[in-house]
């Protein structure tokens, strides 16, 4: 197969792992910096242009996209999917769960288990905001933080007034959620391909810290996960309509609760806690997958 890696570098882990794995069984990949691409939009005969030509046709995307260039990124899935070409994940489902908000929404509404959460602006009524969630001990999140910056734990009411004022002042939508102590500072990535969790890593804060991010010094090791949490980690992965995800789950006293899922989960923590060759895993699915014109959303 002829796959077009799209990632702004080639040198990080999992970009370099997807590329060798897509290799070793022998496809040809093209790694595209999707902020160089370049499109028409027209009705017929939509195209990709890069570095002053025009794209071949692919058998299949592998978007690997920043946060930090979420909308133009999945723009060029977007177009990708107009051209026919499949996406092993779609723009439409890249786009849901990159907005915290939206994501959290359509997990509550298929019944989900997450923390209690709250989200606001410039709210008004600062106490009832922090009633909505329970009071505290609560965690305050700016949405728009990755690795753990911008998430506060607030032990006291007072405390988390402070924090919510300080936050209405940034124009920043924010989440106030309950903590969830009994996690004890760890929670689970679940790798999932398709319908499987293939991997799973327990993370654990450092002592005195709650949030286990490995950025925040957090260690990771291997992890049985529950079949109720196999099945949570699934169900938010299609909820999401994301074929690859990393869905990080909080152990607490009412079962798995969603913090958040991921669309391009990072390979290297949880293929080294694991020992699995995930990347191997996610071009096999390709493989089993790809088609051309199989995009369900096209794009909209
Ligand atoms: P980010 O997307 O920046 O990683 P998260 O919302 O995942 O932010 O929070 C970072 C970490 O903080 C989580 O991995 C988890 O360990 C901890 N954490 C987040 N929310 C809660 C909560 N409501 N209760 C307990 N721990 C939490
Ligand atoms: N690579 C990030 C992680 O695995 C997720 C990026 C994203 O899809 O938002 O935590």
């Amino acid at each position: 197969m002829k796959i077009a890696m799209l990632s702004r570098n080639k040198n990080l882990y999992s970009t370099r792992r997807l590329i060798e794995a897509a290799e070793a069984r022998g496809h040809q990949v093209q790694t595209i910096d999707v902020l160089r691409c370049y499109m028409n939009i027209a009705p017929h005969d939509p195209q990709v242009h890069y570095r002053g030509k025009r794209l071949p046709t692919f058998d299949a995307v592998i978007p690997r996209i920043g946060a930090s260039v979420t909308f133009y990124g999945t723009a060029v899935v977007r177009q990708f999917e107009m051209m026919g070409v499949y996406s092993l994940n779609e723009s439409v489902a890249i786009s849901r769960s990159r907005d915290k908000l939206r994501a959290l929404q359509l997990l509550a509404r298929k019944g989900v288990g997450l923390p209690v959460t709250g989200f606001a602006h410039s709210p008004d009524d600062t106490r009832d905001l922090i009633n909505l969630v329970g009071g505290a001990p609560m965690v305050v999140k700016l949405t728009e933080g990755t690795q753990g910056v911008g998430v506060v734990l607030c032990e006291t009411d007072k405390a988390a007034e402070s924090v919510i004022e300080a936050f209405r002042n940034l124009d920043a939508y924010f989440l106030v959620q309950q903590f969830i102590e009994e996690a004890r500072g760890s929670d689970l990535r679940c790798f999932v391909i398709g319908d499987k969790v293939v991997a799973a890593m327990k993370r654990q804060a450092t002592p005195g810290e709650f949030r286990s991010n490995l950025h925040r010094g957090g260690t990771a090791s291997a992890v049985e996960i529950t079949a109720k949490e196999r099945s949570t980690a699934i169900r938010a992965a299609k909820i999401m309509g994301l074929n690859v995800a990393g869905v990080d789950l909080l152990r607490t006293d009412k079962g798995p609760q969603v913090l958040e899922v991921n669309s391009s989960p990072g390979l290297e923590g949880i293929e080294a806690a694991s020992g699995i060759d995930i990347a191997d895993q996610i071009i096999e699915f390709i493989e089993n997958n790809a088609a051309p014109g199989k995009t369900k959303t096209r794009g909209t």
